[in-house]
């Protein structure tokens, strides 16, 4: 498939390049009003033709650094040859103002920056030739209107620079997109893998918690060696839970259980497990105003959902910075407010987010909202964003209370 993405490029390049090198001819040959008193003026002309052309077709087959600063050294020098070489010819100062063009085509902020300073650099020499050294005789067009020549071209220069930066951001964007996708897809792979082992581990754990449980029971004469024996087995059920949960966040397709959940006590358990998180930034998790709610969810998914936007919130946040969560009760619904004072978002910003692979983070995987999102609506909760761009971020979740709390 790339291949013949590749193959497919190549042959666009190699059939625009020819075009490209028809009409330099066609100029070189074609009513040239040069072409019968052949001299240097010429000869300069077919030279940079050539050398333009041959510059153009190997490109591809080397693509290096100096080909570039070399395609668009000959091809600035071919413009403003052209343009001292034929006066007459008022068009030839497009040409000028469209050189910065050509480093759009390789994507290279230095050498755009490069070629529009020499090109202004050219220009202001031009001009001041025009105007001091030829006063019009040749360049009437440009003398008689100095200035608006000079503004025409520095707006086509500006044009140029917008254009540039725009599909110069898209490109790095696309270009971080795929890199994600890749670090995604070996995520899974390996979240596969880990999925399989946990699940191989929980068997034998279970066979000796099993075991000790017994031996508990015969050894109840001895105080020391039953203390030992519940440790054990205590421990053994912790594992066991730790594994129980990452299958069910590893297999997320599988049906949960639909349970009464408690939101200040999952509240409290997120918050607990984040703070430690928080350190690292000298961030702090406050439960400003829990009330008791119940939801109708899964407790494992609700952590989930909470953790992933929390831990955004904090990871939006500068040092020291608090993340504020509340909970109450609101018109039937159970209302969950995680605010923070960090970056926040612009609306094109909180549009993207729950898009897979959408995360400005250099190590973000952009996953984390869009679970939240099938989490919340798998309950028929919503997610809401407010943001301001440098100011800050308030998630607004809610769910449906359930009736047995309504009806209290
Ligand atoms: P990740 O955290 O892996 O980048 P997420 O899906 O969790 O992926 O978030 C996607 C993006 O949304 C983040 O990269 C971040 O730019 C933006 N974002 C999410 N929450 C916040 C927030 N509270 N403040 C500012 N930006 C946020
Ligand atoms: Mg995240």
């Amino acid at each position: 498939m790339n291949k013949k993405i590749t193959q497919n490029n190549q042959k666009i390049y190699y059939s625009t390049v020819l075009a490209v090198i028809v009409f330099m001819l066609l100029g070189l040959f074609a009513g040239n009003p040069r072409f019968h008193h052949l001299g240097p003026g010429y000869f300069t002309h077919g030279v940079l033709v050539l050398l333009l052309s041959i510059c153009l077709l190997i490109y591809p087959l080397y693509k290096s650094h100096f080909l570039r600063v070399m395609i668009i050294v000959v091809a600035s020098t071919y413009f403003y040859t052209l343009f001292f070489l034929y006066p007459n010819t008022g068009s030839n100062l497009i040409f000028l103002c469209l050189i910065p063009a050509i480093s759009i085509l390789f994507y290279d902020k230095n050498l755009f920056h490069l070629s529009l300073l020499l090109n202004t650099i050219s220009i202001i020499c031009l001009f001041s030739y025009v105007a001091i050294g030829d006063r019009g005789d040749l360049y009437p067009y440009i003398s008689e209107d100095l200035i608006g020549n000079i503004i025409n071209f520095l707006g086509s220069q500006a044009i140029l620079y917008f254009i540039f930066y725009l599909s110069y951001e898209r490109l790095k964007k696309q270009k971080l997109y795929y890199e994600q996708i890749k670090q995604s897809e070996r995520l899974k792979t390996t979240g596969q893998l880990a999925a399989a082992m946990a699940h191989e581990i929980r068997n034998p754990l279970t066979v000796v918690k099993g075991f000790l449980q017994l031996y508990e029971k015969e050894n109840t004469n001895n105080e020391t060696s039953k203390r030992h024996y519940s440790l054990m087995i205590n421990e053994l059920s912790t594992a066991e839970q730790v594994i129980s949960q990452y299958l069910s966040i590893a297999k997320p397709d599988k049906d949960t259980e639909t349970e009464l959940v408690n939101v200040k006590s999952v509240l409290q358990s997120v918050t607990d497990l984040l703070n430690a998180y928080g350190l690292l930034q000298d961030n702090k998790i406050v439960l400003s105003k829990v009330e008791d709610c119940y939801i109708a969810a899964n407790t494992i998914e609700l952590k989930q959902l909470l953790i992933n936007i929390i831990k955004n919130a904090m990871e939006a946040s500068k040092v020291g910075d608090s993340v504020v969560v509340t909970s109450e009760y609101k018109k039937g619904w159970v209302e969950i407010k995680v605010t923070d004072c960090g970056q926040g978002m612009s609306k094109e910003e909180v549009d993207s987010l729950g898009t897979p692979f959408y995360s400005l983070k250099s190590r973000g995987t952009g996953l984390g909202m869009m679970i939240c999102f099938n989490i919340a609506a798998k309950y028929k909760g919503t997610i809401h964003f407010d943001s301001v761009k440098g100011q800050g971020t308030t998630v607004t979740i809610r769910f449906p209370a359930t009736n047995a709390e309504l009806d209290k």
